[in-house]
């Protein structure tokens, strides 16, 4: 039941710390930040992972000397409140944003070669702020830039809160507003697929538009780009964790909750191997499948939604060189199946060569390939992408897939997405498919952690002063 860190004692003999007990039940990252708000509130919480570590679908293992991240993860600077998750862990040294958006995209469709283009923006107020980088980005025509500018200023008209946006598709949208295919590749997709993890014909205009006006459209510097210098395992394990026995938080992993019922005196009794726990508040960060098996009887109207909500899949192809092989930190491609690609050798402690991880979102077609094929694959497009591959020998050639990487964000998901409180008094819901409206992320799983700590707080009488107030919720 432990981690062989701290002394064997009964989970029910926490420490004394306020009369009222909140059992979180999932350690990655909505449950981490709903562990964290609800101590920082003063309540006594107890976390429960299944798993032997923290961090959920954002984690790092070791393969011999490496340390590998399942998946490369970035966030933008306008994810608030993935970014307060980051102080809040003392992490955000460790995954800085870049100074201003600037994203190499290297296209290589065309026989004669490859060609370098920049998504870049400005210090100008929006839209400006990536007019002059459009005007010159070579992957297009004048037409279709053009025609991308008008479609982004009506992209910036939608209404976020109406709900028929999410019944439609952004790739019908897109077209019916003038996009050719390759706008749609060279640069809708290009940065669709990667935040959405669906290509725009499977995603959610309401989706869509949410990312595409918060990211480019609200705040010049709100596409600047942050990702992990170290390992995920350092902030969503290693840190988390620290953050969470400095507030208190009783942390038991390897400890999966079986079921959750009423315990009869108002509260919820927690059951998890050989033991039970007493809780006036019980946070389920779960999956959505996980949750649905775990809610009790009439906790939602419609429980089976849940399952309606489908889940799409990340391959990463990760890659050693005996040298360097690219100078840039990442690049994104066209005409190539390599989508993006960043350079993890610092952060994988590999100390001779390079260490590439290549991002393929949306990887339904392949994420069940064998890696031989896949190597067959990839190998050779790194050769048309980085000539320096060429001469070049590959030390080691590995996969990540990650099955349900995300949600799927199909058109209609939006109805299936619930909010953290559930019909049961002191019942809650967290994790990154729940109704924040944000797609699959990490910034998604913190709102939706901090949106149930806010709900549990309310049911338990507690003030939410402490809490972080992302959207205006605080009133
Ligand atoms: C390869 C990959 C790449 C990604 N790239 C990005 C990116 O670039 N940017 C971004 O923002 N997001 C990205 N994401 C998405 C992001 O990782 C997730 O949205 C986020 O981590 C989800 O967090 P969560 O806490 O909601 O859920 P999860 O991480 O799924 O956490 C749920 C936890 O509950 C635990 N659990 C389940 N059942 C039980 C039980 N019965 N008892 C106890 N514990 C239980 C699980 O073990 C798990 O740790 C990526 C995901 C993957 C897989």
């Amino acid at each position: 039941m432990t981690d062989g860190t701290r002394p064997e004692e009964p989970l029910a003999d926490v420490p004394a710390r306020s009369g009222r007990h909140a059992v979180v039940i999932g350690g990655g990252i909505a449950g981490v930040t709903a562990a964290l708000a609800l101590a920082d509130a003063g309540v006594r919480v107890t976390l429960l992972e299944g798993r032997p570590r923290l961090g959920g679908l954002a984690f790092s293992f070791r393969r011999g000397d490496l340390t590998v991240d399942n998946g490369q993860h970035v966030y933008l600077r306008c994810c608030t409140a993935y970014r307060w998750f980051l102080d809040r862990i003392d992490g955000t040294a460790l995954a800085p944003v870049q100074n201003r958006l600037d994203v190499p995209v290297l296209d290589v469709t065309k026989p004669e070669g490859r060609r370098l283009g920049r998504l870049r923006r400005d210090a100008l107020p929006v839209p400006l702020h990536l007019g002059r980088s459009l005007a010159a980005y070579p992957h297009l025509s004048l037409a279709d830039r053009v025609r991308v500018g008008r479609a982004a200023l009506a992209l910036k008209g939608l209404d976020l809160t109406d709900p028929a946006l999410d019944e439609q598709d952004f790739g019908s949208w897109l077209a019916a507003h003038g996009q050719s295919a390759r706008a749609v590749e060279a640069l809708w997709d290009l940065v669709g697929v990667a935040t959405l993890n669906a290509v725009a014909g499977d995603a959610s205009l309401g989706l869509a538009a949410m990312v595409f006006k918060t990211g480019l459209l609200s705040d010049p510097g709100a596409a600047d780009i942050g990702w992990a210098r170290v390992p995920l395992g350092e902030l969503h394990d290693r840190l988390a964790r620290k953050a969470l026995d400095s507030a208190g938080v009783r942390t038991e992993i390897r400890t999966r909750a079986t079921s959750v019922s009423s315990n009869g005196n108002g509260g919820w009794s927690v059951q998890v191997p050989g033991e039970h726990l007493d809780a006036d508040a019980v946070v389920l960060a779960v999956p959505q499948r996980e949750a649905h098996d775990l809610l009790p009887d009439g906790a939602l109207d419609a429980p089976q939604r849940l399952l309606g909500i489908c889940t799409a899949p990340i391959l990463n192809v990760h890659v050693v060189y005996d040298r360097t092989v690219l100078t840039r930190p990442f690049f994104t491609a066209l005409g190539s199946p390599v989508q993006w690609v960043f350079d993890r050798t610092e952060a994988s402690g590999l100390k001779e060569g390079q260490y590439l991880a290549l991002s393929q979102s949306a990887a339904q077609d392949e994420i069940d390939t064998p890696v031989a094929v896949l190597r067959e694959r990839y190998l050779p497009e790194l050769e048309r992408l980085l000539p320096r591959t060429r001469g070049a020998a590959v030390k080691d050639f590995f996969v990540t897939r990650e099955r349900t990487a995300t949600f799927a964000p199909a058109p209609g998901v939006g109805r299936l997405r619930p909010g953290a409180r559930t019909k049961a008094p002191g019942l809650y819901l967290a994790g990154a498919w729940t109704a924040t409206g944000w797609p699959a992320t990490m910034e998604s799983a913190v709102r939706s952690g901090v949106g149930a700590a806010r709900a549990a707080l309310g049911g338990l009488g507690r003030s939410r002063e402490l809490l972080p107030d992302f959207l205006g919720e605080a009133a």
